[in-house]
């Protein structure tokens, strides 16, 4: 049974919506792996991923599969009761992971926000209140509440909005000394994304994260991995902290753990979980039926040797052309990243004009993204074709022709 909808446009986005986005002109309706298609019937690639969510494309049959089972079972009890799909997901996660313990939320803002609140709690319990200093790195994003605007570091997100959460400081990032000036005992946590995602796609050094974790044992402070971006298999690790080898004490997921359905997660010891009592922390949806069993399918697909060793061989091919066309157009002068979340940083001559390439891309079929006003990035789905990773750089070698000629 279907209802006759009325017909909607861009340009009701104007009309209709909190002007807090700025959408591309046209509106995607349909897609299948990593092809999309809009109003118009016109396909696009999709490099974009919707910001490093759809870590399998789009209506992945395991997913739609996961989906349309639970929907005709179970949708929501809320946490007055437990479900299957949210214990089974933990156990996965457990599993899988340095982690004792699993908090579901649904999003990666909240699941920063619970591994914050830990880590104060924690060491108020253990330490008492003067402990209750959070570190955390200049460029990093950790959400858009206002606890993890104050501990993100880029005033453009939190100024502005009243008095921020105090107890925050921010360390230029890879700079191992400027943490230890800044470390001391009053810290409860230092945070940090083992790539910055947002900020234009910069990978830590090892030495970085190994000289972090060193400094929290010595002062009794918690590391904490923002993993939101780096999460279920993107950088061809599970988690981008099996990459370095540096064990977090907490580790925040979101993105691409529900491949599209909204989920987040907080994974952290018994030790540290036990703070977390009855009562003190909670969200209505948290380890929702729905968005659980979507998560258990994404990791079942994910987690597998083929699928985290295909990005790793999707990662030389991407890099590979993209140096090559960085070259050839004089676009960008450098291509990082790890697995498949890219970033190519561009030249002197296009310095603050990733929205130009982004743009130039969209009319030749193309989504990508943009990390920051100077870096290209690109979030494929981990399971994209060869054909289409082909395809989709031709197209994007032709918006960097004509983009450079025109
Ligand atoms: C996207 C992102 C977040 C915020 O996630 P939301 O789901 O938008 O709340 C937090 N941290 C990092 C590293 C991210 O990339």
């Amino acid at each position: 049974m279907s209802v006759e909808q009325a017909p909607v446009q861009r340009a009701d986005f104007d009309q209709v919506m909190v002007p807090n986005y700025a959408p591309a002109a046209f509106i995607p309706v349909r897609g299948a792996g990593s092809r999309v298609w809009d109003q118009a019937g016109r396909e696009l690639i999709d490099f974009a991923g919707g910001i490093a969510v759809n870590v399998l494309g789009h209506a992945h049959p395991a997913l739609v599969g996961a989906l349309t089972e639970q929907a005709n079972k179970l949708w929501h009890v809320s946490n007055v009761f437990t479900n299957e799909p949210a214990l089974r997901l933990a156990h996965k996660l457990v599993d899988a992971t340095f982690a004792d313990r699993a908090f579901f939320c649904n999003s990666g803002a909240e699941a920063n926000e619970a591994a914050f609140k830990l880590a104060r709690r924690v060491a108020h319990d253990r330490f008492g209140p003067e402990k209750h200093e959070i570190i955390a790195t200049v460029n990093s994003f950790h959400g858009r509440t206002l606890f993890t605007v104050s501990v993100g570091g880029q005033p453009k997100y939190s100024d502005g909005f009243g008095p921020k959460i105090t107890g925050i400081s921010h360390v230029p990032y890879n700079d191992l000394e400027a943490l230890k000036a800044q470390i001391s005992d009053k810290t409860c946590a230092v945070v940090i994304e083992p790539i910055q995602g947002e900020s234009g796609v910069v990978p830590a050094d090892v030495a970085y994260l190994q000289g972090a974790r060193e400094l929290c044992d010595k002062h009794n402070a918690l590391l904490i991995f923002d993993e939101v971006q780096t999460g279920v298999g993107r950088t061809g690790e599970l988690f981008a902290y099996m990459h370095y080898g540096v064990t977090p004490d907490i580790l925040s997921s979101a993105k691409s753990l529900g491949g599209g359905f909204p989920i987040g997660a907080m994974l952290t010891t018994e030790a540290l979980a036990k703070h977390l009592t009855v009562g003190t922390h909670g969200t209505t949806y948290g380890g929702n039926p729905l968005a659980c069993a979507v998560a258990n399918a994404v990791l079942d697909v994910v987690n597998t040797p083929e699928v985290l060793a295909g990005v790793k061989a999707k990662h030389q091919k991407f890099k590979a052309r993209l140096e090559q066309i960085g070259e050839k157009y004089g676009l960008f002068t450098q291509v990082r990243g790890v697995g498949l979340l890219i970033g190519c940083v561009l030249s002197e001559a296009w310095k603050g004009k990733a929205k130009d390439v982004f743009n130039a891309a969209e009319k030749e079929g193309l989504m990508v993204l943009q990390a920051g006003p100077d870096v290209v990035r690109f979030a494929p789905s981990l399971v994209i074709d060869d054909a289409d990773i082909d395809e989709g750089l031709d197209r994007f070698e032709r918006a960097a022709a004509k983009l450079t000629q025109g």
